[in-house]
């Protein structure tokens, strides 16, 4: 049983059609309009499985609500209101329950007035709007389960207040924080109500869809295929994983019809499940797969610290399945395609660590021999400066973790190319060879930019927010000299449009001075602001300044418009 208890200075209602055929016809006294002054109106839908039990809590909780609002004349209005349910008990069972509602009512004393069931009616009240002159509840027949879904007005607004308490503290942080430039550049926000988990704005989520674009288009270039997997999956998968018993204190769990699921907090078993959908062969193979996956873990929140340590984290990750003889080869592609991925974002690897294989361990001695090797070889090769950290690997396989370096001079791990002889194992995943034997393919898990949250943190100390156009949230701000440019500054606008149909550009027409509009497009970092006067508009030509540097004059559009597209295409 849903209601709605609405206390009113009036209610009227009218009967106007039958909205049921099964509905007796009412007698001319009862299709006549009725008013009711000063009552606790009751709009209630009976549902499916309701019956006596949910009647005699109906009462109580009438009696509740008419002792909280002071009902002194004692007078409820009974009101068939269908749309508070989309389970609906049957008509004639619904009559029934109401009848048995009015005469409970009647016993205890009240004044009832029953609104025709089955009837679409007019109606109009007159709400007294104090705190607790609207309420709505769920009667169930579980005990405890009498649910109070309106709070008061006061309750709610406690609520909203501790919701807002989440501002950034900036008085511990340096000036160039990731956190503080974020705000002044509103590109993302943190609230407690989602502790770890970043709230993008427009302008960070442009920045961060314009990383993906990047990363997606390298990816197909490197031979990926790409695929996403569900978020929440069985505990029986975490469980063949292995992720549940040595990562569960991590794991956010979630219930579904008795059963027990993790939000992952990995997305390789879900791309396990991918493989096995069909039969692989070694012209299958290197299979390279990549998920931008989001993934949860658990996290103390006094660990989190903007997006350097977050919950809610946007993966770069990839499994790559190959034989044996591939192995080197791989993983010499893999580091090829994060040093394309990183140049591009200015920002050189420093070293790598290579973790080697622990006491405890599975697989043979010479498969790690195998693996190890192939590790060492490639780095070799590519004459990479590396630290050997022996017996630091996991116990299904060696790793190498990449370092880079900002422009700071700060070094930060990044990227991880991790070998597991385990999980191909525990999935009992395979391909059939050349010589149509069965065989396990070797498995590598790789991230490139590990955490996009992480990596846009670096990324904005790095450049100070300075970030290149094409990365940028605002790329072009037009600003006139005086209201007299506005047009001429609007068809600027129209002609870049026309010509970069993707361009974010936007317009400082407010009528502060140009010096000022041209210091807020400086700290909100707009690589190009363009100033039109009236010199400008006569000579057909725009003025270009290039964030921190001086104006350009007499530029000509055309030209700038091919340099910027230029600059935006070839993400320079
Ligand atoms: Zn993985």
């Amino acid at each position: 049983m849903k209601i709605l208890s609405l206390h009113c200075d009036y209610i009227n209602f009218k009967p106007k059609k039958k909205a049921l055929k099964s509905i007796d016809d009412l007698d001319e006294k009862e299709k006549s309009e009725k008013k009711i002054e000063n009552a606790l109106a009751i709009f209630l839908a009976a549902e499916k499985n309701d019956n006596e039990e949910i009647v005699n809590k109906l009462v109580k909780n009438i009696q509740e609500i008419a002792d909280q609002v002071n009902l002194d004349n004692k007078k409820v209005v009974l009101y068939p209101y269908a749309h508070l349910s989309s389970n609906l008990a049957s008509p004639e069972n619904a009559v029934k329950l109401l009848d048995m509602t009015e005469k409970q009512l009647e016993d205890k004393g009240f004044e009832v007035v029953k609104a025709p069931f089955g009837y679409y009616k007019q109606f109009e009240l007159k709400c007294k709007g104090h705190p607790l002159s609207e309420l709505s509840r769920e009667i169930t027949s579980d005990e405890g389960e009498v649910e109070e879904k309106e709070m008061g007005e006061k309750e709610r607004g406690k609520l909203l207040n501790e919701i807002r308490n989440s501002q950034l503290d900036t008085s511990k942080l340096k000036e160039n924080d990731h956190r503080i430039i974020g705000q002044k550049m509103d590109l993302f926000s943190f609230n407690n109500m989602a502790p770890g988990m970043v709230f993008w704005h427009n302008n960070g989520l442009t920045l961060k869809k314009e990383i993906v674009n990047f990363w997606r288009e390298e990816h197909k270039k490197a031979g990926y295929e790409e695929i996403e997997t569900p978020q929440i999956l069985d505990k029986k998968l975490w469980q063949v994983s292995g992720h549940w018993e040595k990562y569960k204190e991590n794991i956010f769990l979630t219930e579904y019809e008795d059963r027990y699921f993790a939000i992952k907090p990995m997305n390789c078993p879900g791309g396990m499940l991918i493989y096995k959908t069909s039969p692989k062969s070694y012209k299958d193979l290197p299979l390279r797969v990549a998920e931008l996956g989001v993934v949860h873990r658990q996290e103390l929140s006094g660990t989190l610290g903007g997006l350097f340590r977050v919950i809610r984290i946007t993966q770069d990750d990839a499994h790559i399945f190959c034989t044996e003889e591939q192995l080197e080869d791989e993983i010499g592609k893999i580091i090829e395609l994060t040093e394309n991925i990183y140049n591009k974002f200015n920002l050189k690897f420093d070293h790598v660590e290579l973790s080697t294989r622990p006491e405890k361990r599975i697989g043979s001695d010479e498969i790690w021999d195998k693996a190890e090797g192939a590790l060492e070889n490639v780095l070799k090769k590519r004459k990479m400066k590396y630290n050997l950290n022996p017996g630091d690997g996991a116990f299904y396989g060696p790793k190498i973790d990449f370092h880079v370096i900002d422009s700071q001079g700060r070094t930060w791990q990044t990227s991880t190319l991790q070998l597991d002889m385990a999980m191909p194992e525990r999935f009992d995943i395979e391909y059939t060879d050349k010589d149509n034997e069965k065989k396990r393919p070797v498995m590598l898990h790789r991230t490139l930019l590990g955490s996009l949250e992480r990596f846009i943190g670096v990324l904005i100390e790095d450049t100070k927010g300075n970030f290149p156009a094409w990365l940028s949230p605002i790329q072009v701000r037009v600003v006139n000299h005086t209201d007299r440019n506005t047009d001429a500054c609007k068809n600027f606008i129209e002609k870049a449009k026309n010509k970069i149909p993707d361009l974010r550009i936007d317009d400082d027409f407010r009528s502060s001075t140009v010096n000022s509009k041209i210091k807020e497009a400086e700290e909100i970092k707009i690589p190009y602001t363009i100033v039109i006067g009236d010199k400008e508009e006569d000579n057909n030509t725009i003025a270009v300044r290039k964030k921190g540097e001086k104006p350009n004059y007499g530029i000509n559009p055309e030209e700038f418009l091919d340099n910027l597209k230029e600059e935006i295409d070839e993400r320079k």
